[in-house]
C-alpha cells in the first residue's frame, strides 16, 4: 500500500491549485451575488485542459483517470463550489456518452465536450421524482425511425448553458426502472426548451433550470445505449458523480478550515489570539481529521474506478461522509469567525450555503445511507 500520489498527480494538483487561486477563488463572491455562470472562467478552464482529465486521447482527453478527476474537483472547490459543480455536472453527462455511446455519437459529441468548448447537462430528476428516480414520468414514444419526447425535467445543472443534454425518459411505462432509456438532445432541437431558472440558496455561480420536452422529435440514433438501459446508465454515471461530489466536499471543507485557522491566529480575545484557546483548537482538530478521512474515502472510490472495480458503495460512502464533513467544517468555521462568520463580508456563510447541496444532489444522504446499509447487510446475510 502506497499513500503517495504519483509525480504527475502532484504536479496536476499544483497546476489546478494555482489556476484556482488566480482565476477562480477571487471571483467566487461575485458569482454568488450575480447568480450566473462565469463564462470567462469556463473558457479559461477549457484552455487549461481541465475538462479533458478523465477521457482518452482518442477524443482529445488527457487520459489521467478518475483520481486526477477527483483531485481536479477538490482543488476547484477549494476556490469555488459553483465552478466545481459545473464541471461535475458536465462530466456526469459526458461520461455516459464516452462509456455507452456509439462510435458515431462519440465522434460527433466528445471532442467539443472533452475540450470544454461546449457544456453538457445530465437530466434525470423531474418535479415529481428525485430520489425515486424510477418514478419519472417523461416519455419517449417510437414513431418509425424517430422517438417523440414529452415531459419536464427539474433541477438540471448547466441547464440553458449546455449545448448537449443527456435526458432519461420512460420508453416503456410498464417496466419501472427497466423502462427508462437515455437520449442525447441538442440545444435548439424543436420541441426542446429551457424552463424556469432556479434562484438557489448556494452554488449560485452554477446554473440550474427546468427542461421542457414538448413533442421533441429525435432520430433513433440519439439513444445512448440500448432501449431500457437508461437507469443502469444513470447509476453508472452517478457512481462517478458521487465520488466527484465527495471531492467537492473535501475542497469546500479544506477552504473553510484554512480560513478559520487563519482567522483564529489573528483574532484577539482574552489577551491573546483565539488560536490559544483549547475549544478553538479542538474545532480545528475535528475539521482536519474529518477532511483527511473524507479525502481518503474519495481517493479510494476514484482509485477503485481506475482499477475497473465496482465502487458504488465506496462512492456513496465518500459522498455522504464528505458532505457531513463539509457541513460541519462550515458550521464550526462560522462559529470561529463569530459575528463576522454570519456576515456576507466573509466567505464562510457562502460556503455553508454551498455545502448544503452536497447532502441533497446526486443522491440525498438518507438515500445513500440506505445504499450503504443494505449493501453492507447483504454481505453478512
Ligand atoms: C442545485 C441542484 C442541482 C441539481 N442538479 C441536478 C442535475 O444536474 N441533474 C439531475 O437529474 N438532478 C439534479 N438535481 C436533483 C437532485 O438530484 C435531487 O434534488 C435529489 O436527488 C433529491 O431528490 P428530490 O429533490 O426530489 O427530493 P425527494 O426525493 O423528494 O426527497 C426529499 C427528502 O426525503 C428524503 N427521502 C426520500 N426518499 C427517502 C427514503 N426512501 N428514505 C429516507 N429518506 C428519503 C430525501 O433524502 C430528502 O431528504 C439537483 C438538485 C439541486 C438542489
Amino acid at each position: 500500500m502506497d499513500f503517495r500520489l504519483s509525480e504527475d498527480l502532484e504536479l496536476w494538483r499544483k497546476t489546478v491549485r494555482e489556476f484556482t487561486e488566480n482565476e477562480v477563488a477571487p471571483h467566487d463572491e461575485e458569482m454568488d451575488r450575480a447568480n450566473d455562470l462565469p463564462w470567462d472562467i469556463i473558457r479559461k478552464m477549457s484552455d487549461a485542459g481541465i475538462f479533458s482529465i478523465p477521457f482518452s486521447e482518442e477524443y482529445g482527453g488527457s487520459n489521467m483517470g478518475s483520481l486526477a478527476a477527483a483531485i481536479t474537483i477538490e482543488e476547484l472547490a477549494r476556490g469555488s463550489a459553483s465552478v466545481a459543480l459545473t464541471l461535475d455536472a458536465h462530466w456526469l453527462a459526458t461520461d455516459p456518452i464516452y462509456v455507452f455511446g456509439t462510435e458515431e455519437q462519440k465522434k460527433k459529441y466528445l471532442p467539443d465536450l472533452v475540450s470544454g468548448k461546449k457544456l453538457a447537462a445530465f437530466a434525470l430528476t423531474e418535479p415529481g421524482a428525485g430520489s425515486d428516480a424510477a418514478g419519472i414520468v417523461s416519455t419517449a414514444v417510437r414513431d418509425g425511425d424517430y422517438w417523440v419526447l414529452n415531459g419536464t425535467k427539474a433541477w438540471i445543472t448547466n441547464g440553458g448553458a449546455a449545448e448537449v443534454y443527456l435526458i432519461a425518459v420512460k420508453t416503456d411505462k410498464t417496466k419501472g426502472a427497466r423502462g427508462i432509456s437515455t437520449f442525447i438532445v441538442e440545444k435548439g432541437t424543436p420541441g426542446f426548451s429551457i424552463g424556469k431558472k432556479e434562484d438557489k440558496m448556494g452554488c449560485r455561480g452554477s446554473v440550474t433550470t427546468e427542461l421542457i420536452l414538448d413533442n421533441c422529435r429525435l432520430p433513433a440514433t440519439s439513444m445512448v445505449g440500448q432501449e431500457g438501459e437508461g437507469f443502469k446508465i444513470a447509476m453508472v454515471a452517478l457512481d462517478f458523480g458521487r465520488a466527484c461530489v465527495g471531492a467537492m466536499g473535501v475542497g469546500t471543507a479544506q477552504s473553510a478550515m484554512e480560513k478559520a485557522a487563519r482567522y483564529a491566529n489573528q483574532r484577539q480575545a482574552f489577551g491573546g489570539p483565539l488560536a490559544k484557546i483549547q475549544a478553538i483548537q479542538f474545532k480545528i482538530a475535528d475539521m482536519v481529521m474529518g477532511i483527511e478521512a473524507a479525502r481518503y474515502l474519495v481517493y479510494h472510490a476514484a482509485w477503485l474506478r481506475d482499477q475497473g472495480k465496482r465502487y458504488s458503495k465506496e462512492a456513496a460512502m465518500a459522498k455522504v461522509f464528505a458532505a457531513d464533513v463539509a457541513m460541519r467544517a462550515c458550521r464550526e468555521g462560522i462559529q470561529i469567525f463569530g459575528g463576522n462568520g454570519y456576515s456576507r463580508d466573509y466567505p464562510l456563510e457562502r460556503y455553508l450555503r454551498d455545502a448544503k447541496l452536497l447532502e441533497i444532489g446526486e443522491g440525498a444522504s438518507e438515500v445513500l445511507r440506505m445504499v450503504i446499509g443494505t449493501s453492507t447487510l447483504k454481505e453478512f446475510a
